[in-house]
Parts: C-alpha cells; sequence; structure tokens
C-alpha cells in the first residue's frame, strides 16, 4: 500500500502480509511427520502457530535500491488468531453466532486461513479467510447433541469428524487427526464444547493498515465461504462490486453487489449491506449471476433447512447449489484487467472432475493443471457494468504442459509459447501497471501427470498479455525454491518493484525442522526454512517486463 494515503508513492509504502497457515513439523524440532504433527504439538507450541498466523503490517522504504523494514514504525502491527475483531454485516449477533465467549454474537478473536484477499480503493485491506475448518476439531454428531442445526453446516465445510456411538453408548475416537492440534487445547476449537464457534469464519475481513489501533471487521454480507480472493470495482455512482471464489473442488465463483452506490470518503461501512450472486456459465459462452435468496424467485428456505434470508449469507453453498451455480475447478483469485475491465478468475485444479461433472467452464476431466477464465461484462472495453447481471466468458489459457503426449491434458496457449514458458496449477493473479497479467502457481510438485511423471518445473510467476498478438503467451519469470508456492505478486505503482511472497518453502515429503530440504532464505544451519516476501527491482531501475 502506498504510503502516506492516497498517494502513488513507489519508495515507501505499508507491506502487509497474510501468513496463512503453520508448518508446524518445520517449525519446531523433534516433530517427525506432518501427518503426525497435529496430534503431537504442545499447548504451547499451538500457542506460537496461534500468534504465527493471520496478516502483518510493516512499514518500508526504498533506500538506496534496497527495500528495508522501518523497525521503529509506530504503523507496524500483527493480527494473529487471537486479535479481537468486529462482526459486521447481516450476521452480526445472529443466535447462530453466539458463543460461551460472546454471547452478542458480535465479537470474535482472531482470523485463520488467510489468503489472496484484496485492496479497496478506500484505502483498506480485504483478507479472505479459507481453510477455516482445518483448525476445528470434535465429532459431528457429538456437537450436534448442543446444535442440531450445525450438523448440516459441518459438512458442507468440512469442519470436525463424523461418528455415532457405538455399542456402548459412546463416542469413539477419530480414527484420523485434524489439520492442527488447536482443538486439542482450546475449547474454542473443540466443536464438541463450543458448536457455533466456526460460524464466526471463514468471512472477508476488513481493516485498515493506515490505522493501526483500528478493529478489523469481518463483512458477513460478503458470505461465508472459502474465501480466497476479494476483487473490489468501484465506478462513481455506482454500488461496489466484490468478487471472491470459494477455493474448494465443485465449489463457486461469487459476486456481492453493495445496496448504496459509492461515495468517496463516505462509503466505510458500504459492505455490510448487499446481495450475494454466485456464477452459472451456459454453453454459448454466456453467463448469468444469480441472487442467492429464498422464498419467490429463489431458494426454498425450509427446504434447505434455512431459518431466514439472513442465514443465506452463513451458508451461501447450499443456496447457489440449489439454484444451479456452476460447480468449478477450485476457484482461486481473480483480477480486473484495467484496460479491458474483463475479469480473469483462476481455477487450480479438479482431480475429481469427472466426464460426468465437467462442464463447459470446466471441461477437462480429471483436471490436474488448472485453467484461466475471462469474463466479460456488457459494456464497451474499459467501461464494462461490473453490476449487470448478465456477461459472456471464455475459457482463456487451459494450462499444463502443452507438449505433453495426452490430447486432454494440452493446453491453449499461443502457439508461441515456449518450453518454460508453460505453468500449471494457476493461483494467485495481478496486473501491471501496463495491464499484463501476472500468474502465480501452487502445485506443480505435487501434482503429476496422468503417466506418473512429476511436473518438471517448480512453482513460480509467469506473465502474459490478454490482447493482441501475444495473448495467453506467458513467460517465466519466477521460480520458487523448493517445495514453496508463490503467492501475492504485487507491483508498486510505478511498475518498478514486484513484490512476491514464497509460501512453506521446503515443504517436500520428508522434510522436518531436523531434516529440511532446503534452509531458504537464511542458509544457516539450525534455522528452518522460513517463508519470506522478496522484492524484485531491475538493476537498471526500469519498470519490471522492460
Ligand atoms: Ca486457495
Ligand atoms: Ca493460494
Ligand atoms: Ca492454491
Amino acid at each position: 500500500m502506498p504510503f502516506p494515503l492516497g498517494t502513488k508513492s513507489s519508495d515507501h509504502g505499508l507491506l502487509v502480509a497474510n501468513h496463512e497457515f503453520p508448518t508446524a513439523h518445520l517449525m519446531f524440532p523433534g516433530i517427525e511427520a506432518r501427518a503426525d504433527s497435529s496430534k503431537v504439538v504442545t499447548r504451547n507450541q499451538v500457542n506460537v502457530e496461534m500468534a504465527a498466523l493471520g496478516l502483518s503490517v510493516v512499514e518500508i522504504k526504498l533506500l538506496d535500491g534496497q527495500w528495508t523494514a522501518v523497525s521503529t514504525s509506530s504503523l507496524n502491527r500483527r493480527i494473529t488468531a487471537n486479535t479481537e475483531i468486529e462482526i459486521t454485516g447481516p450476521l452480526a449477533g445472529h443466535s447462530r453466532l453466539k458463543t460461551n465467549a460472546d454471547a452478542t454474537g458480535t465479537r470474535v478473536l482472531g482470523t485463520m486461513g488467510n489468503c489472496a484477499g484484496g485492496v479497496t480503493p478506500w484505502g483498506t485491506i480485504l483478507t479472505a479467510e479459507e481453510n477455516f475448518q482445518g483448525y476445528f476439531w470434535g465429532n459431528r454428531v457429538a456437537a450436534g447433541e448442543l446444535a442440531p442445526e450445525e450438523v448440516r453446516n459441518y459438512e458442507v465445510y468440512g469442519v470436525g469428524y463424523s461418528a455415532e456411538k457405538d455399542a456402548s453408548g459412546k463416542y469413539p475416537p477419530a480414527s484420523g487427526a485434524p489439520w492442527f492440534g488447536w482443538g486439542f487445547h482450546h475449547d474454542r476449537f473443540n466443536i464438541e464444547k463450543e458448536p457455533r464457534e466456526p460460524n464466526r469464519f471463514g468471512y472477508l475481513v476488513e481493516f485498515d493498515p493506515y490505522s493501526p489501533k483500528s478493529q478489523p471487521k469481518k463483512r458477513t454480507a460478503l458470505g461465508r465461504f472459502k474465501h480466497e480472493g476479494a476483487t473490489v470495482v468501484t465506478k462513481r455512482r455506482s454500488p461496489v462490486v466484490v468478487y471472491s471464489g470459494d477455493d474448494e473442488r465443485f465449489q463457486h465463483i461469487y459476486r456481492f453487489v453493495s445496496r448504496d452506490a459509492y461515495q468517496r470518503n463516505k462509503s466505510a461501512d458500504i459492505l455490510d449491506d448487499g446481495d450475494l450472486y454466485a456464477a452459472k456459465f451456459f454453453a454459448d459462452g454466456t453467463g448469468k449471476w444469480i441472487k442467492l435468496h429464498l422464498g419467490k424467485g429463489g431458494a426454498d428456505g425450509a427446504a434447505l433447512g434455512l431459518a431466514s434470508e439472513t442465514e443465506v449469507y452463513l451458508e451461501p453453498r447450499v443456496v447457489a447449489k440449489s439454484l444451479g451455480a456452476t460447480p468449478m475447478d477450485r476457484p482461486e483469485d481473480m483480477g480486473v484487467d484495467p484496460n479491458t475491465d474483463r475479469l480473469y478468475v483462476t481455477l487450480t485444479n479438479n482431480s475429481k472432475l469427472t466426464a460426468e461433472l465437467a462442464n463447459p467452464a470446466n471441461p477437462r476431466e480429471k483436471n490436474l493443471w488448472g485453467h484461466i477464465l475471462e469474463i466479460s461484462p456488457p459494456g464497451e472495453d474499459g467501461k464494462r457494468d461490473h453490476t449487470s447481471d448478465e456477461f459472456e466468458w471464455e475459457i482463456f489459457l487451459l494450462a499444463g504442459d502443452p507438449g505433453h503426449p495426452q490430447a486432454s491434458a494440452r493446453g491453449s496457449y499461443h502457439p508461441g509459447v515456449t518450453d518454460s514458458g508453460w505453468f500449471q496449477n494457476p493461483d494467485n493473479l495481478e496486473f501491471d501497471p501496463k495491464g499484463r497479467l501476472w500468474i502465480a502457481s501452487d502445485g506443480f510438485p505435487s501434482h503429476k501427470s496422468p503417466d506418473g511423471t512429476p511436473a518438471p518445473v517448480h512453482d513460480g510467476l509467469w506473465a502474459t498479455e490478454t490482447t493482441g498478438p501475444n495473448r495467453a503467451l506467458p513467460k517465466h519469470f519466477y521460480g520458487c525454491p523448493r517445495g514453496a508456492e508463490m503467492c501475492g505478486p504485487t507491483f508498486t505503482p510505478d511498475g518498478k518493484s514486484l513484490f512476491v511472497a514464497v509460501q512453506h518453502p521446503g515443504m517436500e515429503p520428508g522434510a522436518t525442522f531436523d531434516k529440511p530440504a532446503t534452509r531458504w532464505p537464511d542458509f544457516k544451519a539450525g534455522m528452518p526454512p522460513r517463508p519470506s516476501v522478496v522484492a524484485i527491482t531491475k538493476d537498471d531501475g526500469g519498470e519490471i517486463g522492460s
């Protein structure tokens, strides 16, 4: 974020980084395998994990060609799994968000699973709570004795596990392990003790990085699902539009349209009132945003077990499904092309897509490679109407190795793509100031080709033009260290600095704190690999990609 707010400063800013999930087996000595880590972490280690998650705000300056943290800045801030956050919008105070610790249903501690997120034109951050379910544990059936209305909800979002009483009338222990061990040490992450705490996660959380004491707000009007990103479109005297993908196989692409029109400096809480939509794609290249609501023309609330219109925001997945929204191949990030005003959406992969479940917008059976969709709201280039319920769409690019012998694996790149120019598993997207599309990948090392050969290159960053003769002609720009995924590409307004985040370096099979696959970026004995932000500038100080 340029500093001060409202400027196009490119040598002074606030770096906002999210810390998505802990990796106990790489963080702490003595843990032998990732799979067991949640069962062996101590309470102290869980507390370290809770302090390590969330977001950081760091004031940074470009000094003598080097980006440098201002370690004494009063703007530096940590938001963790224990930071108090206000719940706002339609679900604030709802009975299904009340817990033992918060009888008001308006105050929650922490934010987790923070993914791509986005920025607003009014200078705030929207951070996206993605895999929140991984922090909870407990038996859904036992929790259902306290909160029967949540059992289906746990199942739809993958919270906890399911086990019926055995012959002795007792609930058996879980056969598997949770992603994280928090539920063993803190009651609020144990659904058998706090059955409604999971309803307080899965939101877009807005906060002001320029105001270090301001309280973040969970904006429930934007819906509860596994948000990957938040792409905001504002036009004068028009409602604010926020696009967000639900990153799970067969889930949907969502759009929020605010009730009120955007007015500069007067719209601080504009994301608290509005409607949610989910995308439906037709075979003829058209599409429709379906408004999620109950009653006439909408979903049958009684049949879905939703007590009121407000609960549409709590469980939009079931409403979107019942209204026929298109199930997608794991929607990740989105971006709007600053020149054409078209929307781009990454679908990262879906190994479970069968021929029967494939659809025009997700056409490849067992889609290990992912693809990118281009959505065109009505209107001319640069002046499209993102509030319209109609759109046109096409597949911008089918990712994967274009040289692969299996026809269905072939991508749909520009014919000039080079051996290093193709990629797979697109995740985060960013447009540079010139309007070129930058694509970060997540999944190269773990996603093998159908013949079992491992992907030949690692995750990284590619750039392509979206129009003209070089449309869909990606070029390789950056390669991650071993075991890492690439995320967060962000440019300074002058296009001369590019920040990228190297997430979970060294997370390779068998690697642990004691036996790391790499010690990037410190390369010092005793140091684990550490996720880090890399600032990239050109040797001659010019624009990136020039
Ligand atoms: Ca994701
Ligand atoms: Ca991601
Ligand atoms: Ca991903």
